[in-house]
């Protein structure tokens, strides 16, 4: 292995790279997501990243409130990320469809019936701050198993 393979793999290590998939959400928890990534929050001062290409992922962040349509799609893009992965289900609509969930709707939560969810963030929206540390609680573990799994 070369020696630039070796250093990328030692920080790639350290470092969590997340992807993002809305499901069927009004936005508001998109807005919050974002305002992780700018100056305010830096969610990069933490050595989190945003990857758009799952297979670079560690990490899925799943926004929204989940139908049947979503069904291959999501675990299509779950396949893609290689092990270890977590998700994380960002607001209540992935968690209990939240507004969505009404008689003669097509939501069908929890999304945790589809993939497997790691950490639930609760709230309509969640604040920043609580994304944050959702990822931040799952990190140790990712991380833990990082070097053997992905080498
Ligand atoms: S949890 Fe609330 S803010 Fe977030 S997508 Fe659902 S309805 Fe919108």
């Amino acid at each position: 292995m070369s020696i630039l393979q070796n250093v990328k793999d030692l920080v790639r290590s350290r470092s969590i790279h997340v992807s993002y998939v809305d499901v069927g959400s009004c936005n508001g928890c998109d807005i919050e997501v974002l305002a992780c990534l700018a100056p305010r929050y830096d969610i990069e001062q933490y050595g989190i990243y945003v990857h758009n290409n799952p297979r670079e992922a560690d990490v899925l962040l799943v926004v929204g409130a989940f139908t049947p349509g979503w069904e291959e799609k999501l675990k299509g893009l779950w396949n893609k990320i290689p092990e270890p992965k977590a998700a994380i289900a960002i607001g209540n609509c992935p968690i209990s469809g939240c507004v969505f969930d009404r008689r003669g709707s097509y939501v069908d939560p929890p999304v945790a019936k589809h993939i497997p969810i790691a950490a639930e963030v609760p709230g309509c929206p969640p604040r920043p701050t609580e994304i944050l540390q959702a990822i931040l609680s799952i990190r140790d573990s990712v991380f833990a198993e990082w070097e053997v799994k992905r080498k």
